[in-house]
């Protein structure tokens, strides 16, 4: 790998990948298990990967895999193959993206970190071997119709406010890891009750569930596979969603449209609005609702001072942002929390 990215540059790799004329499929794929060695696990994985010519990034840790790659459509036989040759990948769920080039990534990175989603937790005795009982689309709208049930969303706000399940409660936290204790605490009257988490892909909330048993609670459910795979299965059993709004997701239209209802405000006018945009000041780029009229009045900015700034020529944007980074800089941190992470996913 090393070598690899010292002879070819990011630059090369990308027209390469692009020169490249068989069709590529986007996928992801998770998985809680006992890793004994993640060093060697990637080494192994690397060596295997590289020849499926595999593309992507992958997080190892011992407490199991998170990977999103991109890999030829004639290999993912060879691949699935593969991956059954280990045990804890036996079968494994590998959820296709949505309007896919293959073209999302032109490198195969694997990465060994502490943990494949980052939970703060501390507590030795916690593990992720006892999970709460997975549940599909058909239980998932039968449970919700049980006043018993209570039902967790463990996203971000800006997720949850543009859509989310019917008589889903919010942990309102930015960060997962502070959603953890939150949500043992908010429920902490409730440890009998039918306990469902979810969240994007399933990988936040399988954690979340295994974490709320860990703490005492005795029936915890996690959706299987995540709003994105509820609502490939609703529409396969014909059911009706139970999700309203818009499911946010980390591609370019910012979220994909799954009952009529408009559940969010526009941030700016408060109008009922539930698209997402980055402020087109560069040195801004904020993300946040806005309706299409004060898109149009704003020009697609957040607020008149990043008007101004973006209807300046380029070149006094980018002295004015030399001028002022630090103030840009707290600025954006105060915001930060807003903008999606990769790795929250
Ligand atoms: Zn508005
Ligand atoms: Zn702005």
């Amino acid at each position: 790998m090393a070598v690899l990215h010292n002879r070819i540059s990011q630059a090369e790799l990308k027209k390469l990948l692009y020169a490249e004329t068989e069709p590529r499929t986007t996928i992801s794929f998770y998985q809680y298990f006992l890793v004994d060695d993640p060093k060697q696990l990637r080494d192994d994985l690397y060596k295997a990967l590289t020849q499926l010519k595999v593309f992507g990034r992958i997080y190892i840790a011992t407490e199991g895999i998170n990977a999103q790659i991109s890999l030829p459509v004639k290999q993912v036989d060879a691949f699935r193959a593969y991956l059954n040759t280990m045990p804890p990948l036996h079968h494994i769920r590998l959820n296709a993206a949505v309007d896919d080039d293959g073209k999302s990534f032109w490198v195969l990175k694997i990465k060994v970190r502490e943990k494949i989603v980052a939970d703060g937790i501390t507590d030795p005795g916690f593990s992720m071997q006892n999970k709460g009982s997975y549940v599909n689309a058909v239980q998932m709208n039968t449970l919700l119709q049980d006043d018993d049930t209570i039902v967790i969303d463990m996203r971000n706000h800006y997720e949850y406010e543009v859509g989310h399940f019917v008589k889903a409660i919010e942990i309102p936290s930015d960060t997962f890891r502070e959603q953890l204790p939150m949500a043992v605490d908010m429920l902490k009257d409730k440890k009998d009750k039918h306990i469902i988490m979810y969240c994007t892909g399933g990988i936040r909330c399988e954690k979340a569930s295994a974490y709320m048993l860990h703490h005492g609670f005795n029936q915890v459910y996690h959706l299987e596979g995540g709003i994105i795979n509820y609502v490939r299965q609703a529409k396969e059993a014909g059911i009706e969603p139970r999700f309203i709004g818009k499911n946010f997701v980390f591609d370019d239209r910012l979220g994909e449209r799954i009952t009529d209802d408009i559940i969010a405000k526009c941030h700016q006018c408060g109008k009922p609005a539930d698209t997402h945009t980055n402020c087109k000041n560069d040195g801004c780029h904020l993300l946040f609702i806005q309706c299409d009229q004060c898109a149009a009045e704003f020009d697609g900015c957040c607020t008149t001072e990043c008007q101004t700034i973006f209807n300046m020529p380029l070149k006094e944007q980018q002295e004015l942002r030399k001028g002022i980074d630090k103030g840009m800089m707290v600025f954006n941190k105060s915001k930060k929390r807003l903008r999606p992470r990769l790795d929250e996913l």
